[in-house]
């Protein structure tokens, strides 16, 4: 798994990078927004993007708006400040996966981090177990000991979001 970090705060930086690499992924650090631009220009085998908004040389928003404007469809978190309300509701609006309120903790990042590479992995890996139950993501079939659940949409929808938070609120 390869990441790619777009944060111009060292300290926090280096807290994901070092708390991502434990975990196995590899990482790349750019610490403003172009940067960030043309290293996803350049380089289409990142499998999650983590993106602070408020970044030096070009906004976040403005490098994940060009990021989905090429037709890329990398998983993105975005890291916002914990009052702006506004740029988060921006940020899903112009294509971000999920979002992080500063400041938050590793071990919840982690989590989320995990959460959307597994989403973004889509045909290769992309059934979820939870005891009996599995969940093929990418067919959209829920089986029960290898039986299957007859669900709607809308069930099966609010199975993958409940599986993919499991042990957490979802509000
Ligand atoms: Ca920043």
């Amino acid at each position: 798994m390869r990441i790619l970090i777009a944060e111009d705060d060292q300290v926090l930086a280096d807290g994901l990078l070092r708390t991502l690499r434990g975990s196995g992924a590899a990482v790349d650090h750019v610490a403003s927004g172009s940067e960030a631009d043309s290293a996803l220009m350049t380089n289409n085998e990142f499998d999650l993007l983590i993106l602070d908004l408020g970044l030096p040389r070009m906004h976040g928003l403005e490098v994940l708006k060009r990021l989905r404007s090429r037709g890329s469809a990398l998983p993105v978190l975005i890291l916002t400040a914990a009052d702006s309300i506004e740029e988060r509701v921006k940020g899903l609006d112009y294509g971000a996966d999920d979002y992080m309120a500063k400041p938050f903790s590793l071990q919840e990042l982690e989590a989320r981090v995990r959460a959307l590479t597994r989403r973004g992995m889509g045909a290769t890996s992309n059934a979820i177990k939870h005891g009996p139950l599995v969940y093929d993501q990418a067919g959209r079939v829920a089986t029960i000991d290898g039986k299957m659940v007859e669900l709607s949409a809308r069930e099966l929808g609010l199975l993958e979001v409940l599986l993919q938070r499991a042990g957490r609120l979802v509000s």
